[in-house]
C-alpha cells in the first residue's frame, strides 16, 4: 500500500515537470486572408517553455503562393511540437454575368419560358458559365454564379406572361403579280403562325378582289390577329393590256425599253430575269462578243426584240465610209442571224442618228446612210428618253430618275439604255414597277413601231 503510494507520487512529479517544460507554439493573427499577388509577410509567433524562450529554434515550412488563388499552409515546428496557419489567397472582382435574350423577357401564356442563354466569365475562372446556378420563380429568373474566391454575381431576368409577338402570313407566289387583261386570277395561297398559337392559316381573312377583265392595280389585304396582335399583309396585282396583243405601238403611254452595247455577262443575264419576271418585252441593240451568243438567242427566244447596233462600235472605223459602213451594218445582221436564225431590220446608229462625231471621219455620211438603211428595209431608231447612263449618271438611283421623269402618256416613250452597266442593270425592276403601277405598256420595237428619230446632223 505504502509503496503504491510512492510510485504514483512519483509518476505525478513527472507528469508535472514534463508538462511545466513541454514547448508551447503561439501565432500572430492565427489564419489570414490575402489579396491575389499582394506579398505575404510573416505575422510573428513565439515559441517557449515554462523556463526558456525557444522562439529561434522553430523550423518554417510554407507552401503559400499569392499569385494562385487558393488555401495555404504555413507550418511552425519545434520537436514534435506543431502548429498551422491557414492562408487564404482570394481575388475580390466578382464574375461578369451577361444574360441573351431580354431582361424582360415575353412568355406565351401558358407556356413557359424557354432560355434564351447566359454566360458567366470571370477575371480569374475563365469561363465558368456550368457553375451557374438557375432559380425559376413564376415571374422571374434567378442566374448567380459564384468564382472560386467567393464572389458572387447574380442576375435576374423578368418574365411577362403576355403574347407580344405579331403572327406572321406568308403568302406563296409573289406578292406583286401581273396579269394579262381576260386570263384568270386565282388565289396562290398563304399561310399564318403565331409564336404562341402556332397555325392559324384557317383564322386568316382576305379582303379585295381582282377585275381580271378591267385595266388596274388591284390589292388583296390578308389579316390574321393571335387575339392582342394583328398583322397585315398585301398582294398587288397589276391587271394589264398584256404585251403581245398590244396593236397600239404607237400610242401614248407605251415604253419601249432599248438597251445598247450588250450583251453583258452579269448585267444582261439579270436584266432578262427581271424583265421576265414582269412579262415585260424590250429591244437590245446589239454589238455581238465572243462566247456571248447565247445571251443573244435567249434574248430573241424570250421574245425580245434584237436590232443591230455594231460590230465594233468604233466610231473611227463604223463611220470611215460609206462602205466600212455597210460592211458593219452586214456584219453584224449576219452575226446575229447566225445566232438567232433570223435577220433583223431594226438598226440605231451608235451616238445616234444626230451625232456630228461622224462628220471628222466622213460628211454627210449619216445623210446617205438613213437612206441606204430605209432602201435596204431597215428602220432605224434614236429614242426620247435618254437615262443618262453613257455617263451623265452612274448609279441606279440616277438611271431611275431620269427614266420615269421623262415618262409620258401623250406619246410613246423610246427609253435609252446600255445593259452594259450595272447600275443600268439594278434600276430596271424600279423602272418596270413604276410603268405597270402608273398605266404604261411596255412594248418591243418591231417594223411596225414608229421609227423614232433624232434630227440628222451629218
Ligand atoms: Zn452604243
Amino acid at each position: 500500500m505504502k509503496v503504491s503510494i510512492i510510485v504514483l507520487c512519483f509518476i505525478g512529479v513527472i507528469l508535472f515537470t514534463s508538462l511545466l517544460t513541454a514547448p508551447k507554439i503561439k501565432l500572430v493573427d492565427k489564419d489570414l486572408i490575402i489579396n491575389l499577388n499582394e506579398e505575404y509577410k510573416e505575422p510573428g509567433y513565439k515559441a517557449y517553455t515554462l523556463w526558456f524562450d525557444i522562439t529561434d529554434g522553430v523550423s518554417i515550412v510554407s507552401d503559400v503562393d499569392t499569385s494562385k488563388v487558393g488555401e495555404y499552409k504555413v507550418i511552425y515546428k519545434f520537436k514534435h511540437t506543431k502548429k498551422v496557419r491557414k492562408v487564404k489567397v482570394i481575388e475580390t472582382i466578382p464574375p461578369e454575368l451577361t444574360l441573351e435574350g431580354d431582361i424582360d423577357s415575353y412568355v406565351c401564356p401558358n407556356g413557359s419560358y424557354v432560355e434564351a442563354g447566359f454566360k458567366a466569365i470571370d477575371n480569374y475562372d475563365g469561363d465558368i458559365t456550368d457553375k451557374v446556378n438557375i432559380k425559376v420563380e413564376k415571374d422571374k429568373i434567378t442566374y448567380s454564379v459564384s468564382d472560386t474566391s467567393g464572389n458572387i454575381t447574380t442576375v435576374e431576368r423578368n418574365l411577362k406572361y403576355e403574347d407580344n409577338n405579331s403572327p406572321e402570313i406568308k403568302l406563296k407566289g409573289e406578292s406583286r403579280m401581273t396579269l394579262k387583261v381576260g386570263t384568270s386570277y386565282t388565289e396562290p395561297g398563304y399561310e399564318a403562325s403565331d409564336n404562341c398559337l402556332g397555325d392559324i392559316t384557317d383564322k386568316v381573312s382576305i379582303d379585295g378582289s381582282v377585275d381580271i377583265n378591267t385595266p388596274g392595280n388591284y390589292k388583296i389585304t390578308y389579316k390574321v390577329s393571335d387575339g392582342v396582335n394583328e398583322t397585315v399583309v398585301e398582294r398587288n396585282i397589276y391587271v394589264t393590256k398584256g404585251l403581245a396583243t398590244l396593236g397600239v405601238e404607237n400610242a401614248g403611254g407605251v415604253i419601249y425599253l432599248t438597251f445598247d452595247d450588250g450583251p453583258h455577262s452579269s448585267n444582261t443575264r439579270k436584266i432578262l430575269d427581271t424583265l421576265k419576271k414582269y412579262d415585260v418585252k424590250a429591244t437590245f441593240f446589239v454589238v455581238p462578243k465572243d462566247g456571248l451568243g447565247y445571251l443573244i438567242k435567249e434574248e430573241y427566244d424570250s421574245g425580245h426584240s434584237i436590232g443591230i447596233h455594231s460590230v465594233t462600235h468604233t466610231y473611227s472605223s463604223v463611220y470611215a465610209s460609206d462602205e466600212a459602213f455597210k460592211n458593219d451594218v452586214t456584219r453584224c445582221n449576219s452575226i446575229i442571224k447566225d445566232i438567232t436564225g433570223e435577220y433583223t431590220h431594226l438598226y440605231r446608229f451608235p451616238g445616234g442618228s444626230s451625232n456630228t462625231v461622224s462628220r471628222s471621219y466622213s460628211n454627210g455620211i449619216i445623210t446617205r446612210m438613213s437612206n441606204w438603211l430605209h432602201d435596204n428595209g431597215y428602220h432605224y431608231f434614236d429614242w426620247n428618253i435618254s437615262s443618262g447612263d453613257a455617263g451623265a449618271t452612274t448609279s441606279s438611283d440616277g438611271v431611275y430618275n431620269n427614266v420615269v421623269s421623262r415618262l409620258s402618256k401623250d406619246r410613246y416613250n423610246v427609253v435609252l439604255m446600255h445593259d452594259t452597266h450595272e447600275y443600268t442593270a439594278n434600276a430596271i425592276e424600279r423602272i418596270i414597277l413604276y410603268g405597270i403601277e402608273n398605266g404604261y405598256t411596255f412594248a418591243p420595237i418591231t417594223m411596225n413601231t414608229k421609227e423614232s428619230h433624232h434630227g440628222i446632223a451629218n
